[in-house]
């Protein structure tokens, strides 16, 4: 009854290849049916085994999540303090931290572990979850209901919080059994003992927490995959090492209608016309005010160098070209709109030695990151996912609004290298060995040997990136 392809198989009834439940209404997330028309079919399947386990989760939240009577009982046991029978309901409660990047990336962390320990996922609403992704799960909400019993302590989480695992640890080396909450914190500034987490045996005692509670702004999935007790499971959800974010961001991140229509039209307005799609994600994390010449520098070298974009025709003489030309149409992102008026008008003052017509656009210009507005994620989202519907992707070193874009697009982006010195870097980019994202804050750590050891050294699938030569990246 309406113009779109559904995502949805007719004769199987399956929504992208059975990742998706087959449950939902349509109309409350339209993105969720209607994305499958903008996107090219992805080249990976997900494997059986993934799609069991997503259907057995959404049964376990559908009689664990917020209000099930599994649920009650085990907020009266966190406020009651008393560790009685054993309950089939566990939690990890994600806390909104950091920018939109950085927790789209830990809210697929947070749900892969939960799947793997066999727990509930609930979301920390923090100001605008609700407002920018679509309920994941079918009939059960993801949200943690606001009177949760402890919420009001959440800001006081952090580092030095007597309530991490970390912290714990210092007090009481042989681990507290009885305790009905434990703080997890896995951001960029964890210390030796929190990353004690990513060791089996911690996570031996950690199984017995009914809440666990996460606060993190890090992709620490490749550091799972060096765990002997999770190997076995991942391997067998993800036979393809490198399309874990791929699968569990598709599975996830879903925009809610009002996002939607900025995706949408935007799209249709700008981008479906066009035979080739270019996206440029520019994130610059020098200080001062940009436009920087260096800058600019770097990704014509790196667009022309790679044969993204074309060379231009500098000779005056070259009249007007034909009609029916190919067209490119190159997608920009970055807070400054600097970096894309200048491309936009070097296509406009010359022609192409190829004759192709360059469109080149750019959504906004947003100066500076305000985590805080809600319009201003909206478009944050909008534009990373519009990012993801491009061909081929030229991204940032060190940008999680990037890694969501490449994974989510399933694209190996073309990475432009950090500039050092204020100059641009040669070579200028370098394509990415795979489309995963960057654990920037990884552990090196031996748990069995309890020394240091290059975690990037150990297996062929768990490498150093590409834009951090510290990171962990699945290839
Ligand atoms: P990262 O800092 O690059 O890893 O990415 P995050 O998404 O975690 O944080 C950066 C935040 O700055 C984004 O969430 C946006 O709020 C804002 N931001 C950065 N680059 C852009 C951009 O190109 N477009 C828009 N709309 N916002 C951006």
């Amino acid at each position: 009854e309406d113009d779109f392809p559904m995502a949805v198989d007719v004769l199987t009834d399956k929504v992208l290849d059975g990742l998706l439940s087959s449950e939902f209404d349509k109309s409350s997330c339209l993105s969720r049916y209607q994305s499958v028309a903008y996107r090219k079919e992805s080249a990976h399947k997900p494997s059986s085994h993934l799609i069991s386990r997503l259907r057995s989760y959404e049964a376990l939240h559908r009689r664990c999540g917020p209000y099930t009577q599994s649920y009650n009982k085990t907020v009266e046991k966190l406020i009651s303090g008393q560790h009685t029978e054993i309950s089939e309901c566990n939690y990890v409660v994600w806390l909104s931290f950091s920018g939109l990047g950085n927790r789209i990336l830990t809210l697929a962390s947070a749900f892969l572990y939960a799947l793997l320990t066999n727990r509930v996922l609930l979301v920390d609403r923090g100001v605008d979850m609700a407002d920018l992704f679509c309920e994941p799960f079918p009939k059960v909400s993801w949200l943690l209901p606001s009177d949760f019993p402890i919420a009001n302590q959440f800001n006081n989480f952090d580092q030095k919080s007597p309530h991490s695992y970390g912290n714990m640890l210092k007090r009481n080396p042989v681990g507290n059994s009885t305790l009905q909450f434990s703080y997890l914190h896995l951001a960029h500034d964890y210390d030796d003992q929190d990353k004690l987490f990513f060791c089996d045996q911690d996570q031996t005692s950690i199984q017995k927490v009914p809440w666990l509670i996460m606060k993190t702004d890090n992709y620490f999935i490749p550091s799972l995959f060096l765990m002997p007790s999770f190997e076995q499971e991942l391997t067998n959800l993800f036979p393809e090492k490198e399309t874990v974010f791929h699968f569990l961001g598709r599975y996830l991140f879903h925009p809610t209608n009002p996002v939607w229509g900025l995706i949408s039209r935007y799209y249709q307005a700008y981008l479906a016309k066009a035979d080739e799609k270019i996206g440029l994600q520019i994130r610059v994390f020098d200080t001062g005010n940009g436009p920087f010449q260096y800058v600019l520098d770097q990704i014509l070298a790196c667009s022309l160098k790679e044969k993204l974009l074309p060379e231009i025709n500098q000779n005056e003489d070259v009249g007007s070209l034909p009609l029916n030309q190919k067209t490119k149409a190159v997608l920009m992102t970055s807070l400054n709109a600097g970096y894309f008026e200048r491309v936009r008008d070097i296509y406009w003052e010359f022609p192409t030695v190829t004759g192709e017509v360059i469109g080149v656009y750019q959504p906004s210009h947003e100066e500076y990151q305000q985590t805080e507005k809600h319009v201003h994620n909206r478009k944050a989202w909008a534009e990373m996912y519009l990012l993801s519907l491009t061909d081929k992707l030229v991204t940032s070193s060190w940008s999680t609004f990037g890694y969501v874009a490449q994974g989510l697009g399933g694209l190996k982006p073309w990475i432009l290298y950090k500039p050092e010195n204020q100059t641009a870097p040669d070579p200028p980019c370098r394509r990415a060995m795979s489309m995963e994202p960057c654990f920037h804050a990884p552990p090196f750590y031996d748990c069995k040997r309890k020394t240091g050891v290059d975690t990037g050294a150990l297996v062929p699938h768990v490498r150093h990136c590409e834009d951090m030569s510290w990171g962990l990246k699945l290839v």
